[in-house]
């Protein structure tokens, strides 16, 4: 994204995925051209043209990958507290529905701006809530670009209804108020895609398009198989919810005769292109077949511990070598969009559980599940997620002394365990300063705060009857 070279000097280097960095050592991180050029020992000379940086007391790691979240809900924090599945779904429709390209490009930014203020340089954005216009695409990209987030927009699209969620009490309020959630023909929804990643797909500028079915439950096998097409067309990645409930296990079986990751199998579309949210509801025969596609499974501990859906068998999937990348899901159901609290929460649940200690994974395997195998799910789009020459400069500059970090006993448990952020100081991203001292260099943050209050204010309040279901629940 820049055609200057940059030298990062003096700072601890930290990433436990490659075994030269895993020791935190000081490391000379030389960036050109938006990647990482070069990570030389401290006795070695820089490039006599590049822009020196002093790292002394900064450890610099790599930016996270955030592999599952939906920037709709950016400004519905504290609005989610001890709801179900079924009353959160409905709650973001009430919430979300109708919004202008401004109001979408307002609370885009608001999404950008939490990201890189958690130390992420990537987000998988399964956007948005209702189906997707190029309008509403336009202005999420648009909002990407001015804070320099790099975003996967993953269009979330369905052409069945959302049965999952459909309970007579929703019915009844549907029959009054419209369902924002009416599908579309596939072939509509295809041509769409099409559009959109014509319009909007760029990698290079840290932007990329793909189809997101929203669950292969809500999506006919022709609208499945037509955008595994697409992706393989144009080189996209795939990304989905998938068995996030009991209900939508027991629907996946009455429809197809088979669990959901079965049903991709037999329609000849399970490869390594895809990303699944979610996938709590995974039986063995689901991670074997995850484990051999080489597909990445996104686990969200917070969203599935707050809406009560149960755990994903995180454990039993990395046995079976499923590779296990780490979101927060949107802001409704992960108030803190933190990478890190993601990152301990998943190291709990196993030790909740009851899992044997030895197949605990622990702070390193978490920290790299939120760098390294989040940039695996979007290796179509950038490289990213490792501090490796080729890689892209995307790095977090962290403050050695800060209460988190200092003593630094152990990077990875401090980071896991200690820090949510206070740590942070820099934030780099294709080589680029996106945050500076604490404060984003692309956006004032009160004036975006001011606009994505003000998106809220002009909610409509058709849907407001939605709202019941929350406190009714699935009844
Ligand atoms: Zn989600």
């Amino acid at each position: 994204m820049t055609g200057e070279r940059t030298a990062l000097i003096g700072g601890l280097v930290f990433d436990p995925v490659e075994p030269d960095l895993a020791a935190c050592e000081t490391r000379t991180v030389v960036v050109s051209d938006g990647r990482i050029e070069a990570i030389l020992q401290p006795d070695v000379p820089v490039p006599g043209d590049a822009i020196t940086v002093d790292a002394r007391g900064l450890l610099i790691t790599p930016g996270f990958v955030n592999a599952h979240t939906h920037s709709p809900l950016a400004p519905l924090r504290g609005t989610a507290d001890r709801l179900d599945h079924v009353g959160f779904m409905w709650r973001n429709q009430a919430d979300t529905t109708g919004r202008s390209a401004d109001d979408i490009a307002a609370v885009t930014r608001l999404a950008a701006a939490t990201h890189l203020l958690a130390g992420t340089t990537t987000v998988i954005d399964h956007f948005p809530e209702q189906l997707p216009t190029l309008d509403a695409v336009a202005a999420a990209v648009g909002a990407y670009r001015d804070i320099g987030l790099r975003a996967v927009i993953a269009l979330r699209v369905f052409d069945r209804p959302y049965d999952d969620i459909e309970t007579p009490a929703a019915r009844a309020i549907l029959a009054a108020v419209g369902n924002p959630l009416e599908p579309r023909p596939a072939a509509d929804i295809l041509s769409f895609l099409e559009e959109a990643i014509e319009a909007f797909h760029d990698p290079g500028a840290g932007i990329a398009i793909w189809p997101g079915p929203s669950n292969p439950l809500r999506c006919s096998d022709d609208l499945l198989v037509g955008c595994a097409d697409i992706a393989a067309r144009h080189d996209t990645g795939l990304h989905a919810h998938l068995l996030e409930t009991a209900v939508q296990r027991t629907l996946s079986l009455e429809r197809t005769g088979v669990g959901g990751v079965a049903h991709l199998a037999a329609l000849g579309i399970l490869d390594a292109r895809w990303s699944f949210a979610h996938a709590v509801w995974v039986d063995d025969a689901d991670i074997d077949l995850l484990g051999h596609s080489r597909a990445v499974a996104v686990h969200n501990p917070q969203s599935n511990s707050k809406l009560g859906v149960g755990v994903m068998p995180l454990v039993a999937m990395r046995q079976a070598g499923v590779a296990i990348a780490l979101g927060t899901d949107g802001a409704s159901t992960n108030d803190t969009q933190s990478m890190q609290e993601a990152a301990a929460l998943a190291a709990m649940l196993p030790r909740i559980r009851g899992e044997p200690r030895e197949q605990w994974p622990d702070a390193s395997n978490l920290f790299g599940a939120a760098t390294a195998v989040g940039g695996r799910a979007v290796s179509t789009a950038w490289p990213t997620g490792r501090l490796l020459p080729g890689y892209a400069a995307d790095l977090t500059l962290r403050s050695l002394t800060c209460p988190e970090l200092s003593p630094l006993n152990d990077a990875a448990q401090q980071l896991v365990f200690a820090d949510r952020g206070g740590s942070l100081r820099h934030v780099m991203v294709g080589g680029r300063w996106v945050m500076r001292d604490g404060a984003l260099t692309g956006a004032d943050l009160q004036e975006l705060l001011r606009d994505a209050v003000m998106a809220i204010e002009r909610q409509d309040a058709g849907l407001a009857a939605l709202r019941a279901l929350s406190s009714s629940g699935s009844g």
